[in-house]
């Protein structure tokens, strides 16, 4: 907004936030979880459909990885806990009801601590944020609309999701993006979800209200609906924020409502108006047992806990890298790798060796043979071999242009395929290719002078 305003207004946002589990089953079945290239209506039994008379049967494995994300979160794992049933009618929800837990849920009481590199790519900011509970529940179905007609794909009945709402401590759209990537990375460290946004296996409702500067009570709360990437999200909220502003700063009032975000038309537009509070008359699932957790398991789960992402960051600065060289080495971090694992593990077992240095040729390493620039899969052996030739080779490259063309010669003869491919527009297999190089030349080989090389002999 251009014109002044007359009044300073604050931020308020809260999260909801939906994590599927990447469980091998379905959460009260045995369909197989994964529905991804099934077609619609196969991966389905009676339970998950919701045929009268059928007994549910607890998927243990999204019990565990329920205590496990709260624990990662910070929250208190309640001893007891147990299903409800949440009461509604809805195409795409058969049985007339979701099972969840209301009363009782996994975990209260989290905090995350998060830490972030702000948009000048330089400054480190950090904000706690208050998580009010998580428990599990079951998916319902989709709804496809399509040639003027709705269909209905029950595929996703079932499927276990972990729902954590967030206390209203966020101050500001970059803040919730910040924290949702982090949660990202956390669920994926410990290795309960995919946590792919475009996917769905990550969903997100944010209540938005603003205020004037100092007043104690809320605004009233917009609920913004389907956003589907961390860059919408931002863009959503900023949208929503202005839009609030501009209505209080005409003498106007906020409506309590639910918007959806258009990304054609880069607004939020409204979707539904106030329901009231609907009441989903809980009570407690009678064909589930509640399930008690003991101190021993929580300890259990806690010992075998992979290092917090933040931990990894606050290690990374402790060997005296920059934040902003540790953010770059985050960003670069797929599901299958997460370079700042093996980075804080060299740096811890090779002393006097240069952060910021490592990092560099790490970069250059990796950028080589990443998965989006090359088409083929980063493997744990891939990157290990990367850490290996930092390890053994410090920052010196030794090899002479002829030893690299000999080689690179060599692995041109050996990836004809690849050559080919390359050839004909695949222009993004050269990564591949100089990465091959580099690891037949076991890091004696200066990268820039393998591209150059390469690049001679393929347009020979
Ligand atoms: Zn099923």
């Amino acid at each position: 907004m251009t014109t002044k305003l007359k009044t300073t207004y604050e931020t308020v946002i809260g999260l909801e936030i939906h994590v599927q589990l990447d469980t091998k089953t379905k959460m009260f079945c045995r369909c197989d979880n994964d529905s991804d290239n099934a077609e619609p209506n196969t991966n389905v039994c009676p339970v998950c459909m919701g045929y009268p008379g059928v007994l549910p049967v607890i998927n243990n494995q999204a019990i565990e990885w329920g205590i496990k994300t709260a624990l990662a979160l910070g929250c208190e794992i309640n001893p007891m806990q147990r299903f409800d049933r949440k009461n509604y009618f809805y195409p795409d929800l058969p049985k007339g009801y979701q099972i969840s837990q209301f009363f009782y849920p996994v975990g209260e009481n989290g905090v995350v601590e998060v830490d972030y590199l702000a948009q000048d790519r330089k400054t480190k900011k950090e904000f706690k944020l208050g998580i009010t509970r998580l428990h599990l529940e079951e998916d319902a179905g989709k709804l496809v609309h399509a040639k003027g007609a709705t269909l209905v794909d029950l595929n996703r009945c079932g499927t276990p999701l972990a729902e954590i709402v967030t206390e209203p401590d966020i101050k500001s759209p970059e803040e919730a993006r910040a924290f949702l990537q982090e949660l990202q990375r956390i669920v994926r460290t410990i290795g309960v979800s995919k946590a792919d946004m475009e996917k769905g296996h990550l969903r997100v409702d944010a209540n938005v209200s603003v205020r004037p500067k100092g007043q104690k009570e809320f605004g009233t709360k917009v609920e913004v609906k389907n956003i589907n990437s961390f860059k919408f999200v931002e863009k959503a909220l900023k949208y929503e924020v202005g839009r609030q502003i501009e209505v209080l700063e005409n003498g106007g009032t906020i409506d309590q409502e639910t918007r959806g975000w258009d990304e054609k038309n880069n607004q939020t537009i409204p979707q539904r108006g106030k329901e009231g509070d609907i009441d989903y008359r809980y009570f407690p699932e009678p064909d589930l047992p509640p399930i008690y957790v003991s101190e021993e398991q929580i300890k259990n789960i806690q010992k075998n806990m992979e290092d917090m992402p933040s931990l990894l960051r606050r290690k990374a600065e402790e060997f005296g890298l920059p934040y902003d060289r540790i953010s770059e080495l985050q960003d670069i971090a797929t599901l299958e790798y997460n370079p700042l694992v093996g980075y804080v593990k060299l740096m811890g077992s090779n002393p006097g060796l240069d952060p910021v240095k490592v990092v560099n040729m790490l970069i250059k390493i990796l950028a080589l043979g990443r998965k989006e620039d090359a088409g083929i899969k980063i493997t744990d052996d891939m990157w290990q071999k990367a850490l290996e030739i930092v390890v053994s080779k410090k920052d010196s490259f030794t090899a002479k242009d002829s030893d690299i063309e000999v080689v690179a010669k060599s692995i041109l003869e050996l990836e004809k395929e690849v050559v080919e491919r390359y050839k004909k527009g695949e222009e993004k297999l050269f990564g591949y290719l100089v990465g091959q190089v580099m690891a037949k030349m076991k890091g004696t080989a200066e990268p820039a002078l393998v591209q150059q090389i390469l690049k001679k002999l393929l347009t020979k």
